[in-house]
């Protein structure tokens, strides 16, 4: 059995989506996908089938000189199917859903620390990195001289090494 009680469940599990990336990006997946996490590491839902049969019918006593060959016959055949989301999937994906509800819809920082009290709460400081691609564009397109429509223009840059 997958299921391990005891961990805590969806609290537990939501808080290590949100601490473990390397735990949540499979489950992340598995979301974006809308596929269960299990079938990600290969599970296939195991099928069984029970095939029933009807006992063979006795020899009539005026036919017991004949060899009795008859095959048995099929009454049913039961096919049951593993679920496709195990009990440890729906856990998972019912805490990335808790996780992901704890999310700034902003910029998807926690929505906790993202909304604490100014003066008491955790603080906050800005770091800026330039993307030089888009600033190579952005620079030709201020060259450009009154461009026509310059909304219609489609930019796209070549890398030169140094
Ligand atoms: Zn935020």
């Amino acid at each position: 059995m997958e299921h391990q009680p005891g961990r805590g469940g969806g609290p537990f599990l939501a808080r290590r989506i949100a601490a473990d990336p390397e735990f949540r990006r499979p489950i992340e997946l598995a979301d974006r996908l809308g596929v269960p996490p299990s079938q990600l590491e290969g599970r296939e839902p195991a099928e069984t089938t029970v095939y029933e049969y009807a006992d063979a019918p006795a020899r009539p006593w005026w036919l017991r000189w004949l060899p009795w060959r008859r095959a048995p016959r099929l009454v049913r055949a039961v096919t049951t199917r593993e679920p496709l989301y195990t009990e440890q999937d729906r856990e998972e994906l019912l805490a990335y859903a808790i996780y992901r509800e704890g999310l700034c819809p902003v910029c998807g920082g926690a929505l906790e620390e993202c909304t604490s009290h100014e003066a008491t709460g955790i603080r906050f400081k800005a770091h800026r990195l330039r993307c030089r691609r888009r600033d190579a564009v952005l620079r030709a397109a201020e060259e450009l001289e009154n461009p026509r429509r310059p909304e219609a223009l489609v930019w796209s840059t070549t890398t030169i090494r140094r």
